[in-house]
Formats: structure tokens, sequence, C-alpha cells
């Protein structure tokens, strides 16, 4: 059966890349690594398992940085542009930025990681589930449901 495909590029278009979908998720991230590397109040990932993703052009142009969580962040050395993030704490995955993309994704953001962290400056204004706390993903309850 044919998988259908993602492809995704950064600014100057020599990292190009490509994943099978679906994603296994797609969500927001608000934590203050994502918001200074990419320079951004918000930043959106795709999540796909290693496997089903691929440097298909410019992997020599790909340059790493090893965060001290022992993360690795990834952007085209030429351009800039933020593309994929590594950890530990999702051995196997491969986190794309939603904004490097250049076809539909098929499925929406789910939620928002490390909502409580969110900048004044960048606030969150939908109706998406929010997760926080110091691994950005346990579940917030704002309504007030269980003080
Ligand atoms: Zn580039
Ligand atoms: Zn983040």
């Amino acid at each position: 059966m044919a998988s259908e495909k993602v492809a995704g590029r950064c600014l100057c278009g020599r990292v190009c890349f490509e994943a099978e979908l679906p994603p296994r998720f797609v969500a927001h991230c608000h934590c203050e690594n994502c918001r200074r590397a990419h320079g951004a109040g918000v930043v959106t990932w795709a999540g796909f398992s290693a496997g089903d993703f691929r440097i298909v052009a410019g992997e020599e142009r790909l340059s790493r940085y090893r965060t001290e969580t022992d993360a690795t962040r990834s952007f085209c050395a030429t351009c800039g542009t933020t593309l994929l993030f590594e950890s530990p704490r999702w051995e196997g995955e491969v986190h794309v930025t939603v904004a490097s993309l250049l076809d539909p994704l098929g499925r929406e953001p789910t939620g928002h990681a490390y909502a409580d962290r969110a900048p004044a400056w960048c606030p969150i204004l939908d109706e998406l589930p929010r997760y926080g706390g110091e691994s950005g993903t346990e579940p917030l309850d704002e309504e007030g449901g269980s003080e």
C-alpha cells in the first residue's frame, strides 16, 4: 500500500526532507528553548517515527546543535531555518517544524505543551487542551475543577 508523504524544506531550499503520514502527534510548544532557538512565541511540531523520516537533500548543510538536555536541534547552516528536534526523551522520533512543510499535514494540532510558560506577549487564545509542569506535558486544569 502506497503511503502518503509530506515534504518540507528550509527557506533557501538546500535542505529538503520528507516524512510518511500520518504524524504521531501535532502540537504547539511554548517552552523557552523553542522560543529562543526559533525566535518565535510558539513553535508547532509534528512528530514522526524516525524510520518514517528522511533528509532527501542538503544533509551536509544541516547543522546540529546539542543542547544541555542532550536534545539535538537541527537547522540549515546556510539560511538558519530551524527544522528538527530530537531527544532521548522521545527515543526513535523526529520532531519537525510544521512551518517548514510544503504539503498539508492532514492533521490539526491537538494541544499546547509548556502552556504555563507562554510569554505575555504571545498568549494562548484557543480552546485546545493545555499541558505544562516540569515535563511540559502534564494536563493543566485551568477551569479550576480540582482545587
Ligand atoms: Zn536553508
Ligand atoms: Zn519547546
